[in-house]
């Protein structure tokens, strides 16, 4: 028998090596806040199912209940906090509807790259991954009017060049890795890369506890029990003075009875006092400064 445990040293540590973890970059945080919250919302809508090669007309809906219902009702919570956050686009999905990633940018907050179509990376050759890369960013440039610095994989699935390609392209920023909480310098074979990671985690992502499938796939927690998770990783993060990064979906969040999630969130932030509210290519920029410092 063969497998995993016969691997000759260099080859477990080349995968190890492949993509790894720099130094950890927390910068003083604007205003000599005690740490920062960074909300984002990927945008899947439609692309969520089209992705996964879904064409049925009812997830095509729900999908566009995202659009039609969930990034307005976001939209409006942000803007009774004065929040700025940031919203990750499927190209796609930004082309169904040019005027929505418009509004989001007009009103303030960031888009970033979420795929092409919400495809999984480790399906794509490394030609088309560079290529669907590089087209995402460009259309979403042009529909939005601004300058993409930010990266997340769709799923947060990655092939064995996702992350490399991302650097090579120039982006400031990638958020789809977990190997801390904090932002860190991404190391490629095991040099700097001047790539800045703002880790995402399932513990903080929306769909994990809310999202519903015909497979067995059924909510597991109440909006407010969900809220309770979020809350304790911002006090963690103004305990330690880091980074707390939230990841929503408004198919999943915007409902009536689960905006009271992010609502209560920002109602907390402003309770605790000293929560710099930023964009992720804000929070990356102050982090990357912080490389080679
Ligand atoms: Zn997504």
């Amino acid at each position: 028998m063969t497998g995993p445990q016969d691997w000759p040293e260099a080859q477990w540590r080349g995968l190890v090596d492949r993509v790894g973890t720099g130094r950890r970059l927390v910068p003083d945080w604007p205003g000599g806040a005690r740490c920062a919250l960074a909300l984002s919302f990927d945008c899947d809508h439609e692309t969520f199912a089209l992705g996964a090669g879904e064409t049925a007309v009812g997830p095509l809906a729900w999908g566009a209940f995202g659009r039609r219902v969930g990034v307005p009702r976001i939209l409006d919570t942000l803007a009774r906090h004065g929040a700025r956050a940031t919203f990750f686009y499927p190209a796609v999905s930004a082309l169904i509807d040019p005027e929505e990633p418009r509004r989001v940018v007009a009103a303030g907050h960031e888009i970033g790259v979420h795929g092409w179509i919400h495809e999984r990376n480790d399906t794509l050759t490394e030609d088309e991954e560079r290529t669907l890369l590089a087209r995402s960013r460009d259309t979403l440039a042009e529909i939005a009017g601004t300058e993409i610095v930010g990266h997340r994989a769709a799923h947060w699935d990655l092939s064995p060049h996702t992350v490399r390609l991302v650097a090579e392209a120039g982006f400031l920023y990638d958020s789809s890795l977990m190997a801390d909480e904090d932002p860190y310098e991404v190391l490629l074979e095991g040099r700097a890369s001047g790539l800045v990671e703002l880790p995402v985690d399932w513990v903080r992502d929306d769909a994990v506890y809310l999202l519903f499938s015909r497979q067995p796939t059924r909510p597991t927690h109440t909006p407010e029990q969900v809220f309770e998770v979020f809350r304790a990783e911002l006090d963690g993060a103004h305990a330690t003075g880091g980074l707390c990064q939230i990841v929503m979906h408004p198919f999943v969040v915007g409902y009536r009875s689960r905006i009271a999630i992010l609502e209560r969130l920002l109602q907390h932030a402003a309770r605790l006092g000293g929560v710099h509210i930023g964009t992720h290519a804000e929070i990356a920029r102050l982090c990357q400064a912080r490389i080679g410092a």
